[in-house]
């Protein structure tokens, strides 16, 4: 499977530009097909992570093509309808799409939406799932306790703290945005603003770190995010 292609169908030129314009630009990439025999076809070939797919449309219309997906595999959909009655179909068929949008949809949060099906969706490798401890030299961190050790003595975290603290230890060296630790951490709720990431890793840096202002754990990569140096 391709973990990072997205495959659009819709016969609409300018939806498929747009949702393939964000996808993109999101990382991703993109085939946009705009007719249902061509991507029944296409799929034949190629494994994509993820199908965006209109309802309407020539060819093989949305509902064959989840039909014939399902007879194979569980490849999410995230399913384009026109109009509102399509949706109440689709919840009274339970066809077998992941998510749904009505038309018209906000391109970013297509975007939201298929990061957030990809999240539900992907299995957590079974090496990361079996750790139960990390530690990085005083700091410990128990994954299945949920608790954080720094020189023997337990520091007490929230939820959060603890969650992005795990997912910075869990990609060490890689550097994330405040955008992307937002995402990934606070998930669906695009309205908080990105100076709560900042927040976040003041107060667990005067909670893991010796010197907080110095911090050798949970360094700023100015400009760019932060990471996590073991
Ligand atoms: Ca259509």
């Amino acid at each position: 499977m391709n973990e990072n292609l997205v495959l659009v169908v819709e016969d609409e030129p300018s939806v498929g530009e747009i949702v393939s314009l964000y996808l993109r630009r999101a990382g991703f990439q993109v085939e946009v097909i705009d007719d249902g025999q061509k991507a029944l076809q296409w799929l034949k070939q190629n494994e994509p992570t993820l199908v965006v797919l209109d309802l309407m449309l020539p060819g093989a219309d949305g509902w064959e093509i989840t039909r014939q997906m399902r007879a194979r595999n569980d490849t999410p959909i995230i399913m384009l309808t026109a109009r509102r009655e399509e949706m109440d179909r689709i919840a009274g068929l339970e066809m077998g799409a992941d998510d749904y949008l009505t038309k018209p949809f906000s391109p970013q949060e297509l975007v939201s939406r298929v990061r957030a099906v990809l999240r539900r969706t992907r299995p957590v490798a079974p090496a990361e799932s079996e750790t139960k401890t990390m530690s990085f030299g005083k700091l410990v961190i128990d994954i299945q306790a949920r608790r954080v050790l720094l020189d023997g003595e337990e520091k007490t975290l929230t939820a959060k703290e603890f969650d992005l603290l795990l997912h910075l230890a869990r990609h060490p060296r890689q550097v994330f945005s405040r955008d992307q630790l937002l995402e990934r951490i606070w998930g669906e709720s695009d309205y908080i603003d990105p100076g709560t990431v900042t927040v976040h890793i003041r107060r667990l840096r005067e909670k893991i770190e010796n010197d907080p202002a110095a911090p050798v754990h949970l360094q700023t990569v100015w400009g760019v995010g932060y990471r996590f140096e073991p």
